[in-house]
């Protein structure tokens, strides 16, 4: 079994980093950043985030695992003082694993050059640096609305309780293959009118947004933004990709949710 590490890069976790490797790889266990079975995210949910941006081309074959070093996180939900068990858990391998879905977004420019494409795990948002997005949002091949505001949050249900929580969406269990489309400061008068509400849309539904006006857009992809200037069309759906999670032990999705937001009493 080969493993990898990633590290949020702050002290306790470099070290938790460091025993990981010594204790694996006298388990007989291969270190190997190129093409691991193993990620092991050590630091918080945007570490995760970016072990699975660093891998997000080998989906199929690697599976991830996060240590919290700071609050309990969605995805990193081990403690450091779990550590020797886990390492005696991942040493005898074969691991099972949970698989959660993920969103796919295809950025389309006007120009007729290459689309952009790209996974996330918690979600995508389209906003713009000034001013408000306006675009028809047109959900499985039906215009459904224009929209007019600040941006649209596209999340998966593992990520629905990140950013899209905080726009007022809906957490969604990770078993159930769909997408939630959030509002963000929508306008709303008797030119402009959206629905509203958070979407959750399920698989094969695509909605696609058609920009009106010729700003440029900041797209994020989970903890990543870029600035797209002359597009023609964004769309959204559940990938056909889903990611792995090495699961050792049982920790409901509805009890890291209870943990994480009412009442933790690991801290
Ligand atoms: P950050 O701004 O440094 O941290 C964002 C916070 O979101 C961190 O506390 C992070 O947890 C937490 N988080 C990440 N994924 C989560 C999940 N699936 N469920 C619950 N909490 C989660 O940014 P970052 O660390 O690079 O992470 C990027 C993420 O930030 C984006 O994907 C977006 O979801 C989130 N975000 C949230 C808001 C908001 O809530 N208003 C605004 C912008 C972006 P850790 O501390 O464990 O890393």
């Amino acid at each position: 079994m080969k493993f990898a590490i990633q590290s949020r890069g702050d002290s306790t976790s470099n070290e938790i980093c460091t025993k990981i490797k010594n204790y694996l790889t006298e388990f007989n266990l291969e270190l190997n950043e190129e093409t691991p079975d193993l990620v092991i995210s050590v630091g918080g949910d945007g570490t995760l985030l970016e072990a699975f941006h660093t891998y997000v081309h080998r989906l199929k074959h690697t599976a991830f695992i996060g240590i919290h070093t700071g609050h309990l996180g969605f995805y990193a939900d081990w403690q450091p003082k779990e550590l020797e068990k886990l390492i005696i858990e991942i040493a005898r391998t074969p691991f099972q694993v949970v698989e959660y879905p993920l969103l796919e977004i295809k950025i389309i420019p006007n120009d007729g050059e290459k689309e952009h494409r790209f996974l996330a795990l918690n979600e995508s948002s389209v906003k713009t640096p000034e001013g408000s997005v306006v675009f028809d949002v047109e959900i499985k091949g039906e215009h459904f609305e224009t929209f007019r505001g600040d941006g649209l949050c596209i999340s998966t249900p593992s990520g629905s309780t990140a950013y899209n929580k905080a726009l007022g969406g809906a957490i969604i269990h990770p078993s159930l293959e769909a997408i939630q489309i959030t509002e963000m400061a929508s306008i709303n008068n008797r030119v402009f009118r959206t629905v509203g509400s958070p979407l959750i849309l399920p698989k094969h539904h695509t909605c696609i947004l058609r920009p009106l006006n010729e700003r440029s857009f900041l797209i994020t992809v989970d903890h990543i933004t870029k600035e797209y200037k002359d597009v023609k069309t964004i769309e959204c759906r559940v990938a056909k990709e889903k990611v792995k999670f090495a699961r050792f032990r049982p920790f409901p999705f509805w009890k890291r949710v209870h943990d994480s937001f009412i009442d933790d009493n690991q801290a």
